[in-house]
C-alpha cells in the first residue's frame, strides 16, 4: 500500500468509488471518466507502480487479474466481447501510477484501437 496513492485509497474504502467487485488480491471499480458505455479498471489490492514495474513475483496476482476479466465484464453486459487498455508510463499517457487493466465496451463495436499516425 501506498500512502499518497488515490487507488491505494479507494482500496482502503477512504474514498467512495462504484465498486464491480473484490477479494483478496484484486479490486475492480467504475472508472469515473468514463470513455464507453461501461468503462471499469481491475486492479491489484496490492501497490505496483505499473506494467514497467512488474516482475516474475507479480505473476501469479496478474494471472489471477486477467482470468478474472472475462467474468467481471460479462457482470457488467459485455456479453459480445471487450476491450482493455493497460496506460504505461508516460509514453503510454499513464496518469495514475498504481497499476490498473481498463475494461471498456458497450452493445455496439469501439472505435479502432488508436488513431493512425499517433
Ligand atoms: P490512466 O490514464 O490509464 O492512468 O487512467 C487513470 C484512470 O483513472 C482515468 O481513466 C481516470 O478517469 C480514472 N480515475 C481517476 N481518479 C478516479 C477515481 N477517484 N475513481 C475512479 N476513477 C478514477
Ligand atoms: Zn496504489
Amino acid at each position: 500500500m501506498s500512502a499518497d496513492c488515490i487507488f491505494c485509497k479507494i482500496v482502503r474504502g477512504e474514498i467512495p468509488c462504484k465498486k464491480v467487485y473484490e477479494d483478496e488480491d484484486i479490486f475492480a471499480f467504475h472508472d469515473i471518466n468514463p470513455m464507453a458505455p461501461v468503462h471499469f479498471m481491475v486492479i491489484p489490492k496490492q501497490h505496483v507502480d505499473s506494467l514497467d514495474a512488474v516482475d516474475a513475483a507479480h505473476a501469479p496476482m496478474l494471472g489471477k487479474l486477467f482470468a478474472k476479466l472475462g467474468e467481471l465484464a460479462r457482470g457488467q453486459g459485455l456479453t459480445d466481447g471487450f476491450r482493455t487498455i493497460v496506460n504505461t508510463g508516460r509514453v503510454g499517457r499513464q496518469e495514475v501510477y498504481h497499476l490498473h487493466v481498463h475494461v471498456v465496451g458497450g452493445s455496439e463495436p469501439l472505435g479502432s484501437m488508436l488513431p493512425r499516425g499517433n
